[in-house]
């Protein structure tokens, strides 16, 4: 099967890639095995050397390969490069801090000495999806390989040629062969690579689905997953907000990646004394935004990464007024059969709609309207999703309360929710389990061993 990189600004077809055969993966993942058996004894220095020029190597040429992401999927220049100089911090990030993470924790017990060793497992594949194409492989890459892993990527389908780029990044910081390669192959072939006896672990950011039939074969292996999947997280809007500041963070949060973060504030939920004033500044700051060619200076989003995303989108619009939302802002994709989107706005969202029980992935926020604090929490809550949610209060108390009762793996009080490298990050519920970044994140795929030494 040919993989495609197409330009979803344009719909062109760029370059057509041959998907690796069976043998060829095979190959490849004892060739990753060998790496192994070489990079767990590499001390850290030497890995965190790497590490930083993989670094420095991303700062530099920040615009090159932000173009190539933004010709694959799509999201503006600026924002590209943002992503490439973001996966610096965490190369440097897990470079300062693997060797203390790493190290081994004594524990008091009635041995002479006892302690917790932590070590690397081997081969771990990562499958990552189109949406942050170096982020998403970043977080996994570096601390995986400061720990003393080797990693295979499985990339989206999509997104060939970052993939191919990330493998030139790690070459050309002069990490040993094979420690990182990337797998040109289709989901079809996903199955093959996760039985083979050399690979230890999985991970997989992406859609429910896609994780519950990966998980699903890697239990059946009795490999260890981590899951980050989908979200629908609250953007919840109290009595006492800075309404200015909450509306200019909601559109930011609702229109980041073009809607296609699985952290962006997807079901605004608004205490109802305020929530006209909220909704016609929300409005207003949305309209404002432009899109246009992604590789243009002045753009704010650009089209979405696939036509069938955007169509797929529009079903759950439709679906979703067909039911009784009210459209406030109207856009979509006005007739175009393109990938393009237009930001929208629906009110009066309510249980059984798409819009309140899915992830929408896109431009569209789902305005719900609550009596108080105590239903905006109940509404919150109401979701198979659990991955982050923001409150907005000018109270900091009132935001911790509420930010304790919201079931997420995080919360933010009066601020954007974003990733960052010394933050753990992942979901509880639908959204996954697991947690990459931080000192947690490293440890996810190491054996943390008990030693006890009489
Ligand atoms: P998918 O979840 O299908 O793709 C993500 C990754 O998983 C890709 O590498 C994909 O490979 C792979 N994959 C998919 N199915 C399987 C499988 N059965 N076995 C092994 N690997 C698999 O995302 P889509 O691109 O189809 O997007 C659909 C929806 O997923 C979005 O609308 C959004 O809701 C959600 N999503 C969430 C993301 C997040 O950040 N949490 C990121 C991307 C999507 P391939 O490309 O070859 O199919």
């Amino acid at each position: 099967m040919a993989i495609e990189t197409r330009n979803p600004a344009t719909g062109e077809l760029i370059k057509t890639f041959t998907a690796h055969t069976s043998g060829e993966v095979t190959e490849k993942i004892e060739q990753a095995h060998q790496a192994f058996l070489s990079w767990r004894k590499v001390p850290f220095e030497e890995r965190a050397k790497h590490m930083q020029k993989q670094a420095d190597i991303l700062e530099k040429e920040a615009e090159k390969y932000g173009r190539i992401i933004s010709l694959e999927m799509g999201k503006p220049l600026k924002s590209a490069m943002a992503e490439v100089k973001k996966c610096a911090t965490v190369c440097r990030y897990y470079a300062e801090n693997a060797a203390e993470f790493m190290a081994d924790e004594e524990i008091a017990s009635g041995a002479s000495r006892s302690f917790i060793s932590y070590e690397p497992l081997g081969v771990v594949l990562a499958i990552m999806p189109w949406n942050f194409p170096f982020w998403q492989v970043y977080r996994f890459l570096a601390p995986a390989l400061m720990a003393g892993n080797v990693g295979l990527l499985k990339h989206a389908s999509n997104v060939p040629q970052c993939a191919q780029a990330i493998e030139e990044i790690v070459r050309t910081a002069g990490f040993p062969d094979n420690v990182f390669q990337s797998l040109l192959i289709g989901s079809g072939a996903v199955d093959a690579v996760i039985e083979h006896p050399h690979v230890k672990a999985v991970t997989l950011t992406g859609s429910e689905l896609a994780g519950s039939k990966v998980a699903e074969k890697a239990g059946r292996e009795i490999k260890k997953t981590v899951l980050e999947l989908g979200g629908s997280d609250a953007f919840i809007v109290l009595d006492d907000a800075d309404l200015e500041q909450a509306a200019e963070v909601a559109v930011k949060s609702r229109m980041v990646n073009t809607g296609q973060s699985c952290i962006a504030a997807k079901r605004f939920i608004v205490v109802e004394s305020i929530a006209e004033a909220f909704l016609q500044k929300f409005s207003q700051k949305m309209q404002a935004f432009k899109t246009g060619d992604p590789l243009k200076e002045d753009v704010d989003f650009g089209p979405m990464a696939r036509k069938d995303l955007a169509e797929e989108l529009e079903q759950q619009v439709n679906d979703s007024v067909a039911k009784g939302a009210e459209v406030v802002l109207d856009g979509g994709r006005q007739g175009n059969d393109n990938a393009y989107f237009k930001p929208m706005i629906l009110k009066n969202v309510k249980p059984g709609m798409p819009a309140y029980e899915e992830e929408m992935f896109g431009p569209v926020a789902a305005v719900m309207v609550v009596k108080d604090e105590d239903e905006a929490i109940a509404v919150a809550n109401d979701s198979r999703f659990g991955l982050g949610g923001a409150v907005w209060t000018q109270d900091r108390e009132r935001g911790l309360r509420v930010a304790k009762q919201v079931e997420t793996g995080a919360m933010f009080v009066n601020a954007l929710v974003a990733s960052s490298p010394e933050m753990p990050f992942g979901g509880i519920k639908k959204s996954g389990y697991g947690r990459e970044l931080s000192y947690l994140g490293i440890r996810e795929f190491v054996n943390q061993k008990s030693i006890w030494i009489d």
